[in-house]
């Protein structure tokens, strides 16, 4: 019997691990599946492009894995059993279940409400594909003059209001902020989205915590902001799958993790992207970001290759250097940051900036196809047989 790995969710994260095991283990050791709900790779960074009309390159998994020796499972995942090492799955035959000695659990997140009164009814979203295509279609309907406003003052919400804003200049385009606009950024950094802002027309509203979205317009701290649609972008929450396991979560659900990225609370399972929770430089928890889910996929695959074959186990201290920042297709900011994600005073701006953010969205979904960024891997063996794994697993962590 193969040692089974399972990957739960085939996004950056889920897809890049998976990539990568199968690149550095033997197949004839171990058997490795990614489940996902769907049948070609979204580049979530992209919704905003998707949703401003624009159309993304088709990814399918049958080809992105065609050769690598991963099966690809299209499959809702419904239960995670920690304790039995089971996962359920629906797919097109019906329930069914996987058995794991390894799980990668990468379910990634979704939009949050925040549990704002009106969001469920008539906000819309950007963080999966199926909200960004349906934002779309009721853009396309929206007539010259109409309003449209995106809530959240993040890296989302400035990426999708200026995407908007120069896709359709003749919409009447607001942002409404939390605190003051880019606030996180440094000064130069901050001028540069105020100028970029202006430039497209925008009207942003500062200090505007929303207090309620209606169907025309949305309520906040102060006062109303008029909204035929209203893009609600105010951070993701993750899979509520994960916090009814017993696997041990925080408040909002994420799996707890040590430095290898395996669960505090059960070593068999390990977590990556937005649905893990790590710490980074200067004990910062990792935000939600494909710039800390990347590296912590490398860190956890590379942990699982090491306790299987005998190797030294990698300890992740992921740190930040910039935050890249898409201003509509023509403008951006790449704004340089510490290790632990404050803004530095050095930034790019300009049609500069745009297209080195273009070089890393591309750079992003080409490593999900090369997750050894095309150097040549040694396959290697498992150092006992798989059915000693188990205790061979403790005996190496
Ligand atoms: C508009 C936008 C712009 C962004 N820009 C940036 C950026 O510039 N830089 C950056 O670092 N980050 C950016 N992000 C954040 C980044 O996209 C996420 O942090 C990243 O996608 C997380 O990767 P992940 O693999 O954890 O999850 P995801 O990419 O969300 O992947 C999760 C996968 O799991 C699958 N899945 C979920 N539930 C199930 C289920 N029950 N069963 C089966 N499959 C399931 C999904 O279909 C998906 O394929 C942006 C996000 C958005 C929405």
């Amino acid at each position: 019997m193969k040692h089974r790995i399972v990957v739960l969710g085939a996004g950056y994260t889920g897809a890049f691990a998976a990539g990568r095991l199968a690149r550095r283990l033997s197949p004839e050791d171990v058997a490795i599946t990614l489940v996902n709900a769907e049948p070609d790779f979204v580049e979530r960074v992209r919704m905003h492009q998707l949703a401003a009309g624009q159309d993304l390159t088709p990814r399918p998994f049958a080809e992105m894995f065609a050769g690598t020796g991963v099966e690809f499972r299209l499959a809702q995942v419904t239960a995670v059993d920690a304790d039995r090492k089971r996962v359920a799955v629906l797919d097109a035959e019906g329930a069914g279940e996987l058995e794991y000695d390894t799980l990668v659990y990468a379910l990634g997140s979704g939009w949050n409400a925040q549990g704002v009164t009106g969001t469920a009814e008539h906000a819309y979203e950007i963080a999966s594909r199926p909200g960004a295509l349906r934002l779309r279609e009721r853009l396309a309907r929206l007539d010259a003059g109409q309003a449209v406003t995106v809530v959240g003052g993040g890296l989302t919400g400035v990426e999708a209001v200026t995407e908007l804003a120069e896709t359709r200049p003749d919409l009447d385009v607001h942002f409404a902020v939390r605190g003051g606009l880019g606030d996180w950024l440094s000064p130069k950094g901050r001028e540069h989205l105020r100028k970029v802002a202006d430039r497209l027309g925008i009207t942003v509203h500062e200090h505007a915590a929303v207090e309620r979205v209606e169907a025309e317009r949305i309520a906040t701290a102060t006062g109303d902001i008029p909204a035929a649609v209203t893009v609600w972008t105010a951070g993701f929450a993750v899979h509520p799958l994960a916090a009814a396991t017993a696997l041990e979560v925080t408040g909002t659900g994420q799996i707890v993790l040590d430095r290898t990225m395996r669960s505090v609370s059960h070593p068999d399972v390990y977590a990556v992207g937005d649905a893990g929770f790590a710490m980074g430089k200067n004990g910062k928890p990792l935000r939600m970001s494909c710039a800390s889910g990347v590296p912590m996929a490398q860190v956890a695959a590379d942990a699982i290759v090491a306790r299987l074959t005998g190797g030294r186990v990698p300890e992740a201290s992921i740190g930040y250097f910039n935050q890249c920042i898409s201003l509509g297709r023509a403008d951006g900011l790449i704004q340089y940051v510490t290790e632990d994600d404050r803004a530095r005073n050095a930034t790019l701006r300009g049609r500069f900036a745009a297209r080195y953010k273009e070089i890393i969205c591309k750079g992003a979904a080409w490593g999900v196809a090369n997750p050894t960024f095309g150097l040549p891997t040694r396959r290697k063996r498992l150092t006992k047989t798989p059915t000693a794994q188990g205790s061979a697993m403790k005996a190496l962590a």
